[in-house]
């Protein structure tokens, strides 16, 4: 199982295409934190709060996942975790990295109410997304989105900052880029976003 988005980094939450009415729906990507001895694991095969996964990284690994965006147990009012646990341990971190949950993670649609775990396929399943030339081009979110219109709209292109949320601006392909396509593409990402 390859995880490119541990190595690609993504913010904890995505708007994807809902599974069931197509419409905009949010991912939470879900945290994970590896289960040290096998003697806890009854307690997270148990729970409805946590689903156990086994995992190869240096040897066969079980993880305790969370999934953030399902309405489980609340991470602050749980408090009956087995010793060297700490609710915390499944806390997005503040930066866009988490913690060997690959792909999983929960879909939470506002139009049709789906709420359910979901393997995320990126960027099949990004919501802004548009085909130029058999090419596609992608956002994470609105916020997002709106950054990438700017900067295919710009004829002055200013460089983009490497961290933060503008970051991925760096590994747009100049296909889409040209000053012949920004018009077309620009107008597809306004198409596409008026849908969300
Ligand atoms: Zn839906």
């Amino acid at each position: 199982m390859t995880r490119p988005y541990e190595w690609n980094p993504m913010p904890h939450e995505l708007s994807v295409i809902c599974p069931d009415c197509s419409q905009c729906a949010t991912f939470h990507f879900a945290e994970a934190r590896l289960i040290g001895r096998n003697a806890d694991k009854p307690y997270f095969e148990a729970s409805k709060d946590f689903e156990v996964v086994k995992v190869f990284q240096n040897g066969w690994r079980s993880l305790a996942l969370y999934y953030h965006g399902l309405g489980l147990t609340g991470l602050g009012v749980m408090d009956d975790l087995p010793e060297g646990y700490a609710a915390s341990n499944w806390k997005h971190s503040k930066y866009w990295i988490r913690s060997g949950s690959g792909g999983r993670g929960a879909i939470a649609c506002g139009a049709c109410g789906a709420r359910r775990k979901h393997r995320l396929d990126w960027p099949a399943d990004a919501f802004f997304q548009i085909a130029f030339r058999g090419r596609v081009l992608w956002a994470f979110d609105r916020e997002t989105m709106l950054s990438l219109i700017d900067y295919v709209e710009a004829s002055d292109r200013k460089p983009v900052r490497r961290r933060g949320r503008q970051g991925f601006l760096m590994k747009v392909p100049t296909h889409f880029l040209v000053a012949k396509s920004r018009d077309r593409v620009a107008k597809k990402l306004r198409d596409r976003l008026r849908m969300a």
